[in-house]
């Protein structure tokens, strides 16, 4: 029975994560190397529980038990003694991950589930780092997690259907609909949208049309709730780029290779609305969005 929970990472995804955890009565252990880190995400999950309860998606004793069901930690040991779960939604790579689970496996209890938030690294790659690769698995929430009612499930070669049946359960019981898929570069989420973005910025960075062109063609004619350049600035634009390597090395195939326009703006640090620029310009505190260049 799953009680305690602990999220691995407290960025755009982990304070998300954890706040649905808490939503449904979890308690949750999130844990983050920048204490700075967690103070913030302590602050955007109160802000947005906030905003739940005035419009009335959650009640006033929901939004104060989110509060009361989280607890920070800066040490993996410490936050993951007691957790019949853990989330790994910590930083896009390989080498990074592969280091927190080696961790997970020595300090969590030898029955907790070992599950990564990833947007497409090998779930197999992952769970080589543990002596429990039955017991990994992935769990993709999408963003905004409190918001998006998907979660990808990708089952590794060596994962059990016990794990794959109990995370299926469990994200009901968050309210989310859950997909189970198998475990292939960007698995079905991010194999099929990443194209999407690379040949809207391959439409801009060759003249085809201008962003905001690309964006209401898409948004209005597709019936998507935003264009792809603005939804490549939500992900993070470095995000993109290294779901992109991942498609393109592992599939093999050169139609997954990044646009050099996506390549040059991630080197030049505009990742989208977390470094303030991306295609578009976000002003702190202001819905307002202008065309960065
Ligand atoms: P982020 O950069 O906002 O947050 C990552 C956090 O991980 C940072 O706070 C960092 O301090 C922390 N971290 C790094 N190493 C750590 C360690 N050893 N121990 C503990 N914490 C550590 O990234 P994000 O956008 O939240 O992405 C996290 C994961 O979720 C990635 O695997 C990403 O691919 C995936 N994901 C992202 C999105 C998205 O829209 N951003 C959507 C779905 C999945």
């Amino acid at each position: 029975m799953i009680k305690t929970v602990a999220v691995i990472g407290a960025g755009t995804m982990g304070n998300g994560i954890a706040h649905v955890f808490a939503q449904y009565g979890f308690s949750v252990n999130l844990v983050d190397v920048q204490q700075a880190t967690l103070e913030k995400a302590l602050t955007t999950i109160r802000k947005n529980a906030e905003r739940q309860a005035a419009k009335g998606t959650i009640t006033a004793e929901v939004q104060e038990a989110i509060q009361n069901n989280l607890q920070t930690f800066t040490s993996i040991q410490q936050g993951v003694k007691q957790a019949q779960l853990v989330i790994e939604a910590a930083t896009e790579n390989k080498q990074i991950k592969q280091e927190i689970f080696r961790q997970l496996d020595e300090y969590a209890s030898g029955g907790t589930i070992l599950a990564t938030n990833t947007s497409s690294i090998s779930i197999t790659a992952i769970a080589t780092a543990t002596r429990r690769p039955e017991k990994v698995i992935g769990m993709h929430f999408m963003n905004p997690v409190p918001v998006m009612k998907l979660v990808e499930i990708i089952n590794g070669y060596s994962t059990s259907k016990e794990v794959t049946d109990t995370i299926v359960a469990l994200g009901k019981q968050l309210g989310k609909i859950p997909c189970v898929v198998n475990d292939y570069p960007g698995f079905i989420a991010n194999r099929i949208l990443m194209p999407m973005i690379n040949e809207a910025i391959h439409s801009l960075h060759e003249g085809v049309a201008g962003m905001e062109e690309i964006d209401t063609i898409m948004k209005l004619g597709m019936a998507h709730p935003m264009g792809p350049l603005q939804l490549a600035d939500f992900i993070g634009l470095d995000v993109c780029l290294s779901i992109l390597k991942v498609l393109h090395e592992g599939l093999g195939n050169p139609k997954y290779a990044p646009c050099p326009l996506l390549v040059n703006m991630v080197t030049a640090g505009k990742l989208g609305i977390k470094t303030g620029e991306g295609f578009y310009r976000y002003t702190a505190g202001s819905r307002e969005i202008t065309p960065a260049k």
